[in-house]
């Protein structure tokens, strides 16, 4: 029997390689993408994001076309609800004996494609593993059996091992896993940071983004600043431009906040990397090798690969293994309601007002503006999680569940019941000063802590503690803050306590 199979991909599955297109025979098999609303409604997503994957899934479904693949596409003004109505469509024009999908990103879509498609499509539905991930659900689910504590370090350095990368005749390249003390430098305008080149907006694209502009007015996203590669030949050109020009300069500056560059010499690939436009495994080789011949530190080349082979593969295997229960977690009771300011930027803390707007504007901010001022911010003052999850998952352009959701809940908002995160990433105004130089621009004082013009972070820190001396006083990383903090006087504290609190309500 050959008959035609469905295969369904979906715009974060935008690669020749994923495991349903592998199935796909050319000229029997329809590939169906579909613009659908209930995916791109479901968070108030960036406009960035839907631009990029509603224009990167045109241009994808033109080289699928040039392959010899028969391609079912619905776009967005067909007003089709949902993925599941997709399909429908199709299986009511053609006949066809199975559908064939990689699996999701999403737990809630994995579970209606489980559930309820083979009931409403009246056909099997084969859900094949999302293999362009380098580490399997088995292989987490193995690494994980039986620790006490899933500490990422330690899986990053199997994965090195397994993958060979940096590794000199079985030992870690330079002697060490790790070179994570060399990239902490804070900024003081040591370099001239490269521009980044422009990629071309092509018919396509300018197509897409009146249509985004059209659709979804009240969606965040200033598309007059689109400048996202939509084929893998523009996001590769992209990431070479990174590893020549910015790599060199990534692991010392990894964690500097710069008033003057939401991008600093970070990658910009991760929205890429997301939607299968470019290959984790081999953005890591090509690092590799640009630290081989000589055109960066070991530091920068280790930095780099620790993110997208330790951190990105980590996340993953921590959401899946997790889920569902994982979401409900909120470990610190974490209730408020987001700030207006989280919607329009207009804050007069600088750090924060600067990495909000670029959030909104570009669906950018690089991780340690999402770990330490925005999420270090929402963890203080005790924002909802969910809240913020919803925030953060609208706003990027590169997010989605698996990868938002631990970050935010487990990393930035300690909300997992410390799975990810040993001890808080809580800062005050100090960390945000050191790092970078948005305090000079700002109304408030880092030195302050109470008092108009004290850098609210300060209080907010210390209301933290306060608040959470039960959970954190007995964890040995935060023990001696806690100690401080019961040592001073009762009498300040109260003040600083008070302070905070009355900031929090003003806002919230
Ligand atoms: C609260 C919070 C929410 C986040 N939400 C997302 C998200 O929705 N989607 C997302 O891709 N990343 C998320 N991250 C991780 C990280 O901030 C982004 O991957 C990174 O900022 C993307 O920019 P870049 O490509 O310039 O990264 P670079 O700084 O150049 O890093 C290189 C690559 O490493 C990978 N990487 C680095 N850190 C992580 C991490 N913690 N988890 C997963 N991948 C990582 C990414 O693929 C990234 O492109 C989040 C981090 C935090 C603290
Ligand atoms: S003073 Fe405080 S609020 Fe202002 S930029 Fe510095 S850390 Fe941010």
């Amino acid at each position: 029997m050959n008959e035609s199979k469905l295969i369904v991909v979906l715009g974060d599955q935008l690669s020749l390689n994923q495991s349903a297109l592998k199935q796909a025979q050319a000229g029997r098999d329809i590939v169906l993408l579909a613009e659908v609303a209930e995916e791109a409604t479901y968070v108030r997503h960036n406009r960035h994001k839907i631009a990029l994957l509603f224009s990167a899934m045109r241009h994808f479904r033109l080289e699928l076309e040039a392959l010899g693949h028969i391609v079912h596409y619905i776009s967005i003004d067909q007003a089709v609800a949902s993925l599941e109505e997709a399909a429908r469509v199709v299986l009511d024009q053609h006949a066809v004996s199975e559908v064939v999908v990689c699996e999701p990103g999403e737990y809630r879509l994995l579970n209606q494609m489980r559930s309820v498609w083979p009931v409403s499509l009246s056909m099997p539905v084969n859900i094949l593993e999302d293999d362009r991930f380098l580490a399997s659900h088995e292989d987490f689910e193995l690494w994980a059996s039986g620790k006490k504590q899933l500490r990422m370090e330690f899986f990053y350095r199997k994965m090195r091992e397994r993958y060979q990368l940096l590794m000199d005749e079985g030992q870690p390249a330079g002697g060490k896993w790790n070179y994570d003390a060399d990239n902490r430098s804070g900024w003081r305008n040591q370099r001239d940071i490269p521009q980044r080149p422009d990629v071309s907006i092509d018919s396509i694209t300018s197509e897409v983004i009146a249509e985004v502009n059209q659709r979804f007015p009240n969606n965040p996203g200033d598309l007059s600043q689109f400048r996202l590669a939509v084929t893998r030949y523009d996001a590769e050109r992209q990431f070479d431009w990174f590893v020549t020009y910015a790599l060199a300069d990534f692991g010392t500056f990894q964690d500097a906040l710069v008033e003057e560059s939401p991008w600093v010499f970070h990658g910009l690939i991760s929205m890429y990397i997301n939607c299968g436009l470019l290959d984790p495994l081999v953005v890591c080789q090509r690092v590799e090798i640009a630290w081989r011949e000589g055109e960066c530190s070991l530091s920068a080349a280790e930095g780099f690969i620790r993110q997208v082979l330790g951190w990105r593969e980590y996340i993953r295997g921590i959401y899946w293994l997790l889920m569902p229960e994982y979401k409900t977690r909120n470990t610190l009771n974490a209730a408020r309601p987001l700030p207006d300011f989280f919607w329009d930027a207009n804050t007069d803390m600088r750090c924060l007002s600067r990495a909000i707007e670029q959030s909104l504007d570009h669906g950018y901010a690089h991780h340690i503006q999402r770990l330490m001022v925005i999420g270090n911010f929402a963890l203080l003052a005790g924002l909802d999680v969910m809240d913020v999850c919803d925030w953060y998952l609208g706003v990027y352009v590169d997010a989605y569940e698996w990868v938002e959701l631990p970050n935010t809940l487990g990393m930035a908002l300690y909300g997992d019941n410390a799975v990810i995160a040993s001890k808080p990433y809580a800062a005050s105004g100090k960390y945000i000063q050191k790092q970078g130089n948005h305090c000079q621009q700002c109304r408030y004082k880092p030195a302050k802590t109470t008092g108009p013009d004290a850098c609210p972070y300060n209080s907010l820190y210390w209301r933290f503690i306060d608040r959470h001396l039960d959970t954190f006083g007995s964890n040995p990383r935060m023990g001696l803050i806690a100690a401080n903090w019961r040592k001073r006087d009762p009498e300040d504290r109260a003040v600083i306590v008070q302070w905070a609190d009355k900031m929090i309500d003003e806002w919230t």
